[in-house]
């Protein structure tokens, strides 16, 4: 090395020490006088041109700045570049300064990075080089598809959803508006370990191996993500970086409103890459180094409202708000379209604009923790999910008039999931038809008519629908029972007549049903209930009621249907169905919300010979049911659930949540009852514990409370006083801890 500084650049080395580098071996030479970089590459055909475009581009930048940037050193021969045939080197001046990553970081020093950077880019603005303008590398963002294969080297699926999730956002947002979006030449990688300080101000950067022609926004996004690194509000942190760059470098709206998702992006790169880099060398500590940081970032991003942060950023700029409350004027656009039957959450309506996963955006820019949206199973916007969705839309939607591969993969996929009795599979698009076909189904193959329910009971909107939930023709508009209906007593055994649920309650309920369908003298056709009854505020059946119940309608000649609409898919932990929670196989399972994760669709399964009784030779067909994007996004929820074990996440989060809810019980005279399993839960608000007179109004009262801490929660039961909690189940014990200590705050504040 000595040697070649002498022989190359006549400098005589007193002290040579390696530095990090990425793409080439980095020494810092000492001699008498000064300090150089000396950086080494492999000859390689195509980077010659791309390392003079780099001095080039130096020798412009360091013009006015020699302090600020690496300047060129020619060597002997007057070149700028020194090859060898198995090398290039190349000797530049050495910056001095601290490291941005390794000061403190206050306003003052982020203002004059960002004008530091918007001073580098004025100058860049306008420059053209092909060398830099051919380059197509992991590192710019545009190119984000590159780190695409890297994805299956995260190994935590959690963690790798985040990053489908933004990769699909970037698709969404970013990819459209790209041509309107300026491009320039970027130093593309102004992390804090590149950018260099002095007495509390930027002074310098480093390393211009990342150059790249991109959007011109894209430089700034990944300044600001370093910096956001460990900040308690990542976005508000890293303002005074963006106000200062945009006063030398005025930023136009449309590259504010994609910031954020250049932000993330950039964050999804570093961390495919780093799972990459761990897999090729597990002990490359200089790469990995990161990780942990843009991790921690990522799970704080994916819960932000983009609303908001768009709108922090343009404030930041000097531009208006776009935020405006237009609620007055949507809730009088839906009055006219809309009959007052449909009902809204809330006095003051949310507007939901968007979702991740457990969380959802409002249009004021607030975000919330989703506590009790039961559909979106696996997670709002899941991109395994959308995706699936999005491509099987592209290629094929139709009936199932035609023969269909997916139809018949995911079909037995689904089956798979049941006991060996249920074996056929009839697809719909709700809950509601659902329910009315398995009424159908059972009336025709027994060729009866009555029809026992739950008290508090729902499954459906339909006639049949209505006639069958006691929760609806029961109460406030409701047309009373019909009369091929017997109702039966809710084995509640917290409030009810029997509390014992070690099994004797369930048999004494049991009997009650049974001396009740005895006394009708009503030809049974079927038996319909939810394992955990939703809307009569998430009772579990009592233990062994459905056991001794089952056999009796069976001997009627009778079925048994499982409605699983609310309670399957996993939510209940390791009971998949509700029904193996209650150790019984039913005729007929109903199932809906979760199948698709927000995809209408619905399913009714049954044994051979219910569906066989159905060929009367009259056709069934549902011109959406089972069609082949409904099937394939139902095979995503069913990937996603085995990927991501969500199933056993409900069990383990799930348990957790009940016992915090069970201390609140411990707590609180008002909390009467702790229930549920998994992620199905019911927290019941009493007067006292003793009369167990319901409290309606604190119900209302926490979920309100709850709305204005950015929880969302649902109330229900017939007197309304239990708080239902459904969330997807990716929720987290972190989720659980929120909610708990949100409610525990709301009670002791009281
Ligand atoms: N069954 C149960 C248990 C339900 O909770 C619901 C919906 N809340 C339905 C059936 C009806 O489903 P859908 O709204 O999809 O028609």
């Amino acid at each position: 090395m000595e040697t070649f500084l002498k022989e190359n650049y006549n400098l005589q080395a007193v002290e040579i020490k390696p530095l990090e580098g990425y793409d080439s071996e980095n020494y810092r030479v000492k001699t008498a006088e000064r300090n150089y970089v000396l950086k080494i590459y492999k000859n390689e055909v195509h980077l010659k041109e791309l390392l003079l475009s780099e001095n080039r581009l130096l020798q412009l930048l360091s013009k006015d700045n020699a302090d600020s940037y690496s300047v060129p050193i020619e060597n002997l021969q007057g070149n700028y570049l020194t090859e060898t045939a198995t090398s290039f080197a190349r000797l530049l001046s050495f910056v001095e300064g601290e490291f941005l990553a390794d000061v403190e970081h206050t306003p003052e020093l982020f203002e004059s990075f960002g004008k530091f950077l918007a001073g580098m880019d004025l100058k860049l603005l306008g420059v053209r080089d092909i060398a830099i303008e051919a380059k197509k590398t992991v590192w710019d963002s545009q190119f984000y598809q590159l780190s695409k294969k890297y994805l299956p080297f995260i190994e935590d699926p959690n963690d790798r959803k985040i990053v489908e999730y933004f990769f699909l956002q970037h698709r969404e947002i970013i990819e459209p508006e790209i041509e309107n979006l300026r491009k320039s030449v970027i130093h593309g990688d102004a992390n804090d370990w590149n950018v260099l300080t002095k007495n509390g101000s930027v002074s310098g950067i480093i390393d211009l191996g990342d150059m790249c022609f991109s959007p011109l926004i894209n430089e700034l996004a990944i300044a600001v993500t370093y910096c956001m690194f460990g900040k308690e509000n990542p976005a508000e942190s890293v303002l005074p970086i963006i106000k200062s760059y945009h006063e030398i470098l005025p930023l136009k709206e449309n590259e504010i409103a994609t910031l954020y998702w250049w932000i993330a992006t950039r964050l999804c790169i570093s961390v495919c890459n780093s799972a990459k880099t761990k897999r090729d060398k597990p002990d490359s500590e200089y790469i990995t180094i990161s990780e942990k940081s843009a991790w921690e970032l990522l799970q704080k991003l994916v819960k932000l409202n983009p609303i908001l942060v768009e709108d922090e950023f343009r404030k930041a700029c000097g531009f208006a708000s776009k935020i405006v409350d237009t609620s007055e004027e949507d809730l009088a656009k839906r009055h006219k379209i809309a009959s007052k039957a449909l009902s809204l959450q809330f006095a003051k309506p949310i507007k939901m604009v968007g979702a991740a996963f457990q969380y959802m955006f409002d249009s004021a820019g607030r975000n919330y923790l989703d506590c009790y949206n039961n559909i979106p199973q696996v997670g709002h916007c899941h991109p395994k999910v959308v995706e699936a969705g999005q491509k099987a839309m592209a290629k094929l939607n139709t009936n199932t008039r035609y023969l269909n591969d997916v139809y018949n993969e995911y079909s037995a996929n689904l089956l798979a999931k049941f006991p060996s009795s249920l074996t056929k599979v009839f697809f719909v698009n709700s809950g509601s038809a659902a329910s009315d076909l398995a009424i159908r189904l059972a009336m025709t193959h027994t060729r009866k008519k009555g029809i026992v329910v739950m008290e508090h009971g729902y499954h459906g909107n339909t006639r049949v629908g209505i006639d069958i939930s006691h929760y609806k023709y029961n109460r406030k508009g409701g047309g009373g029972k019909s009369e091929t209906i017997i109702e039966a007593e809710i084995p509640d055994t917290y409030k009810g007549r029997f509390t014992e649920n070690d099994g004797s309650a369930g048999e004494l309920y049991a009997a009650g049903t049974i001396e009740n369908i005895n006394a009708n003298a009503l030809p049974i056709a079927a038996i319909i209930a939810e394992p955990i009854v939703g809307c009569g505020g998430q009772i579990p059946l009592a233990k062994d009621y459905l056991k001794h119940l089952y056999p009796f309608i069976r001997q009627q000649g009778g079925v048994c249907i499982s409605d699983e609409v609310q309670t399957g898919f996993g939510r209940l932990g390791q009971s998949f169905w509700g029904f193996e929670m209650h150790e019984v196989v039913p005729d007929i399972v109903i199932v809906g919300k979760p199948i698709g994760n927000g995809h209408p669709m619905a399913a009714v399964i049954t044994t051979d010979e219910i569906a066989e009784s159905f060929e009367t030779g009259m056709e069934f067909f549902s011109s959406f049911g089972g069609n082949p994007v409904s099937c394939a996004i139902g095979q995503a929820v069913l990937d996603v659930l085995e990927e991501e074990n969500l199933p056993n996440n409900a069990q383990e989060v799930g348990g957790y949540l009940l016992d915090l809810f069970k201390n609140l019980t411990d707590k609180y005279e008002v909390c009467g009852d702790a229930r549920g399993k998994g992620l199905f839960l019911g927290l019941e608000f009493v007067e006292d514990k003793i009369g167990k007179k319901p409290n309606t109004k604190l119900a209302s009262f926490v979920q309100n409370k709850l709305r204005d801490e950015s929880i969302l929660i649902g109330t229900d039961g017939p007197f309304v006083n239990v708080l239902k909690v459904k969330p997807p189940i990716c929720f987290t014990r972190e989720n659980a801890d929120e909610l708990v200590g949100k409610i525990d705050k709301i009670l002791s504040g009281m």
